[in-house]
């Protein structure tokens, strides 16, 4: 059976289902969900099974603590028991799931009630309380979103999920995995861009896949024509296979590419520089053909650890990542957490619109014991290397000021204890809110650079969640409003003197590509594995042609019209 979707990362994955929880965490986006999937008898037994389960854990742990160290420290862990059997607390959580709420939800809201009663109390051991339920609050969390669940992952494994969340992706062993399909996300969802960065092929609004399915079953992720096909027959297999090969030939033609300089036909330089998280070889890095690292996603690392990761964790990541890059320029953005990508140790609050909550840099200026921990790590890693300071979401002057303020006084307390840094290092800007694109001339006074986030700017534009499929049809670079946005923000960083990239995932679409050249954008930082496929085409580019091309362009005001504009140019060339 073939079932449609998006393709989200390009490729042909062909493998067995391992089916991911459908509740895999983010208590904060459950309200998309809660209408469609909550049926409170299923999230009554959710519930009662995962307090079941933990209480069972808390019991085992806390007599192992008696043993090893003594019944003072078991006694902690038994008082998180008497706390789960809180008959008020179990009420309200029934009552709230009896309205139809979630059982990650219901838990969520009602544990938050609680320790914010603690939290406000006179009484210092009653303030401790709150931590308590805290903690108990992310252990059922943990169990109920599957987080807690051990996968074993078996090689040519597909992963089929009704939302795979890119907390879940960071931890897993993903050389194992030669396919996914989530029912929620598009192109520039996190998981998609995190699915591209490990070259796994990709679908996504593929909702039914996950009912129809197995453990076990096989299953082709065909990210070429956009479908998964389930229980393929034989000869389907060997179709896919043959086109997969047709595929990887078609990629290692490419390497021509590797080493070339990217200059369109009439001589303008093109900045190609990739856009990394986690950890990379550097025979990735070597291979991908990237002249620099436009953006260092950040949020990974912090995403693949059960706490912070401290100053010297972090220093050493940066460091090495620097060290990697040699002489090429590193832009290491600054955590950008919330929206989907929520950490439950950094306990964001509970928001109704989290995209439009304490995330990215209105956390860090919120937090900022967490914000100068990761500055004075990567202060110190630009002693190593070529290393630049991003800052995610921007929406007016004062937090660029505010941002820094705090980046100073970090310089200064390295220079108290004599670590070395680059003293000059550049402080640049994501431009991704329409706010921030109306101020770009003013924004452009304040940093050394901008780096436009289409994937975010689209979003906020067009007011259409990225990963929403039900509104991918606003979500498009292709809307004029966005492109005068990016028109804009090229003009005020050009006249302000300072280089504009672009890193959101529209600096691959290689249709939009003329236009944002002809706009001005000399750098495009994207996916690893785009790189050498984006510069076979801007070397096929006249800069000049693009810049008459792009005059018109800004003069149509709709979608369609634009796209095809773009469609018929690129069949010119
Ligand atoms: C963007 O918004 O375009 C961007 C690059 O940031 P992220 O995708 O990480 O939100
Ligand atoms: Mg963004």
């Amino acid at each position: 059976m073939n079932y449609t979707g998006i393709t989200c990362s390009k490729g042909i994955g062909i493998g067995k289902v391992l089916k991911i929880s459908d509740y895999n965490e983010i208590p904060n986006n459950y309200a998309n969900y809660a209408t469609e999937l909550c049926k409170p008898n299923i999230e009554q037994s959710r519930f009662e099974e995962a307090i079941s389960c933990y209480k069972e854990r808390l019991e085992l742990l806390s007599k192992s603590l008696d043993k090893s160290l003594g019944e003072k420290q078991g006694d902690i862990i038994r008082s998180h028991l008497v706390i789960l059997d809180d008959e008020d607390m179990l009420g309200q959580i029934y009552k709230l799931i009896d309205t139809g709420k979630s059982a990650d939800e219901s838990v969520y809201d009602v544990l938050n009630v609680y320790a914010n009663i603690f939290e406000g109390s006179d009484d210092e051991v009653i303030r401790e309380r709150s931590t308590d339920v805290l903690d108990i609050q992310s252990g059922l969390l943990r169990i109920l979103s599957g987080k807690d669940q051990v996968y074993s992952i078996e090689p040519d494994t597909v992963l089929v999920g009704r939302n795979i969340l890119p907390s879940f992706l960071s931890e897993i062993d993903f050389s194992k995995i030669t396919g996914i399909i989530s029912g929620y996300g598009n192109e520039t969802s996190h998981t998609a861009i995190l699915a591209k960065s490990m070259g796994i092929p990709m679908i996504s609004g593929a909702y039914k896949v996950y009912d129809a399915v197995s453990d076990g079953d096989m299953i082709i992720v065909d990210a070429i024509n956009q479908e998964a096909v389930t229980n393929p027959s034989e000869e389907q297999i060997d179709k896919y296979r043959l086109l997969n090969e047709q595929i990887k030939s078609q990629e290692k033609e490419l390497y021509a590419y590797k080493n070339i300089e990217t200059v369109t036909a009439d001589g303008r330089k093109i900045n190609l520089f990739c856009n990394l998280s986690g950890k990379v070889s550097a025979k990735d890095f070597e291979d991908c053909g990237a002249e620099g690292v436009g953006l260092y996603r950040t949020e990974m690392l912090f995403m693949n650890s059960d706490k912070m990761p401290s100053e010297d964790e972090q220093f050493e990541a940066y460091r090495a990542l620097a060290e990697l890059a040699g002489e090429k320029l590193v832009v290491i953005r600054t955590l950008d957490a919330g929206g989907d990508k929520s950490i439950s140790y950094l306990h964001f609050p509970k928001e109704d619109n989290p995209f439009l909550g304490v995330r990215a840099i209105r956390y860090c200026l919120k937090e900022t014991e967490v914000f100068k921990t990761q500055i004075k790590a990567v202060l110190r890693a630009s002693y190593y290397g070529k290393v630049s300071i991003l800052l995610p979401m921007i929406t007016c002057i004062g937090e660029i000021l505010s941002a820094k303020e705090i980046i100073g006084e970090c310089k200064d307390e390295l220079k108290v204890n004599g670590i070395l840094f680059d003293e000059k290092i550049k402080i640049g800007c994501m431009i991704e809110t329409p706010s921030a694109a109306i101020l770009a001339e003013e924004i452009a006074k304040e940093v050394d650079f901008i780096s436009i986030g289409t994937n975010d700017l689209i979003q906020y534009t067009m007011c259409a969640d990225r990963g929403n499929g039900m509104v991918s049809y606003l979500y498009s670079p292709f809307q004029p409003a966005v492109i005068r946005l990016i028109g804009n923000i090229c003009r005020a960083g050009k006249s302000a003197g300072i280089p504009v990239e672009i890193c959101g995932e529209a600096a691959a679409n290689e249709v939009i590509l003329p236009l944002l050249i002809g706009l001005g954008l000399d750098t495009l930082s994207v996916s690893p594995s785009g790189i050498l496929s984006l510069r076979r085409r801007v070397c096929s580019l006249n800069f000049e042609a693009c810049k008459k091309m792009a005059g018109e362009v800004l003069k149509i005001y709709s979608e369609e019209e634009i796209f095809a504009y773009l469609s018929r140019f690129i069949e010119t060339i």
